[in-house]
């Protein structure tokens, strides 16, 4: 196993990287602003109490309006109804000053998320969780992409160039929200995909016949440093919370200290983790350009 260190030009800096991604978008705005006079606008509704979402609701605030963006923050109390819920989407979806509208999950347990997604405007669906993107994506089509797949796309590219046809990528994991729009990305730059999960059988082999690896799965430390073919390029999105000698950290689902001989790794934290806002504001910039037909690259 490859216990050696992991050199300083094989971390893929995602805050670095997401930070350079935050600036551009920034710039793209105010030229926005200049040209058209008008913002683009994010709407986060949150429901309930989950102390966690909170924290990531408040984030997602601070960021938007450090970019240049309108934000439009919902807090809505745990026994919010459903008609209620859904009748608060249903003004969004019409008020012009929104162009992206998220609902934080998870939602408290009475309330049926996949119904809140499904009645979001698809065109101001920032998350890329209605199935109205989901089948875009899956058949190449323009889309809004779920955020941290896309931000993972954006560093495997930084890093491996442009060009990523024919490499051999391996996705562990197959959730909505990761590791099936991270195949259907992978799949459109015409890499050859392997997709595992739980029931598969030999995924150690698997993982080792990858050029790039992709871990969405949240079991710290799953994959081993024999997991890894020398030189892969290996994206981990676990984030786990592990206790420790008393202190509590946040760990990936990757061994980072065996992957030494990696082509190329992203750290937890500092890796995808800051990825995913960015790519959120840069979804919402691509919705407002959209919506009012303006190319501002
Ligand atoms: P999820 O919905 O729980 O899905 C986990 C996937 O991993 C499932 O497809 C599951 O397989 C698979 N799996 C479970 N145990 C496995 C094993 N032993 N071997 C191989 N596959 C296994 O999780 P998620 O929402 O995709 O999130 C995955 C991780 O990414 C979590 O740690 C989460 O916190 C993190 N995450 C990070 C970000 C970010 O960086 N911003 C965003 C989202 C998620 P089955 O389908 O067969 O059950």
């Amino acid at each position: 196993m490859g216990m050696d260190r992991i050199a300083d030009r094989a971390i893929i800096d995602g805050k670095r990287f997401a930070a350079g991604l935050l600036d551009d978008i920034t710039a793209r705005v105010k030229k926005l602003e200049e040209e058209t006079g008008q913002v683009p606008g994010l709407a986060v509704v949150l429901v309930g109490e989950d102390p966690a979402s909170r924290v990531y609701v408040g984030s997602k605030h601070r960021q938007t309006l450090a970019a240049g963006i309108a934000s439009f923050k919902y807090e809505l109390p745990a026994e919010t109804t459903q008609e209620e819920l859904m009748a608060l989407i249903d003004r969004l979806n019409v008020d012009p000053a929104v162009q992206g509208i998220l609902v934080q999950l998870p939602l408290p347990a009475h309330l049926d998320a996949n119904a809140v997604i499904q009645e979001i405007n698809p065109n101001k669906d920032v998350d890329g969780f209605h199935i109205s993107n989901a089948g875009r994506l899956a058949t190449g089509q323009p889309a809004l992409v779920p955020c941290t797949p896309l931000g993972c796309l954006l560093l495997l590219k930084d890093r491996l160039g442009a060009n990523l046809s024919g490499l051999h990528a391996v996705v562990l994991g197959k959730s909505n929200i990761v590791g099936r729009p991270m195949v259907q990305l992978l799949l459109a730059e015409s890499c050859t995909v392997t997709i595992a999960h739980s029931r598969t059988r030999n995924a150690p082999e698997l993982c080792r016949e990858a050029d790039i690896l992709i871990v969405a799965v949240g079991r710290p430390g799953l994959v081993r440093g024999d997991w890894i073919k020398p030189g892969a390029v290996v994206i981990d999105v676990g984030i786990n919370r592990v206790e420790a000698e008393g202190k509590s950290r946040i760990v990936g689902d990757v061994a980072f200290e065996e992957a030494g001989h990696a082509g190329a790794i992203t750290p937890v934290p500092g890796g995808v983790g800051p990825m995913t806002i960015a790519c959120l504001l840069s979804n919402t910039l691509t919705a407002f350009c959209r919506q009012h037909a303006v190319n501002i690259d």
